[in-house]
C-alpha cells in the first residue's frame, strides 16, 4: 500500500502535504522505495538519504525522485458501482 501523505517529518510532525514524488535507492541489481515526499522535501529527503547510506542504515546506491502518477480513483469506483 502506497501512504498518502510525504514521509518527512519536521520538528517531530509529520508532514501532511500529498506526497509528489517516489524516492527510492537504485543499487547494482535492484531499485527499492525508500518513502514519499512532498515537493517542499525533495531536498530534505535527499539530505537524509545521503546521510543513511553514510551511516549504512539503506544501501549505496544512487537516489531517485520519480513523480508520483495521479490515481483514477473516481473511475474505479464508479465502475464498481455499476450493475
Ligand atoms: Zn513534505
Amino acid at each position: 500500500m502506497v501512504p498518502e501523505r510525504c514521509s518527512i517529518m519536521v520538528n517531530g510532525k509529520v508532514c501532511t502535504l500529498p506526497p509528489s514524488c517516489i524516492v527510492s535507492i537504485l543499487s547494482e541489481k535492484e531499485e527499492y522505495m525508500i518513502g514519499l515526499v512532498c515537493v517542499d522535501h525533495i531536498l530534505l529527503m535527499k539530505t537524509k538519504a545521503l546521510s543513511m547510506q553514510k551511516s549504512g542504515k539503506i544501501n549505496k546506491g544512487k537516489i531517485r525522485f520519480q513523480k508520483v502518477k495521479p490515481v483514477m480513483t473516481d473511475c474505479i469506483l464508479n465502475l464498481k458501482d455499476i450493475d
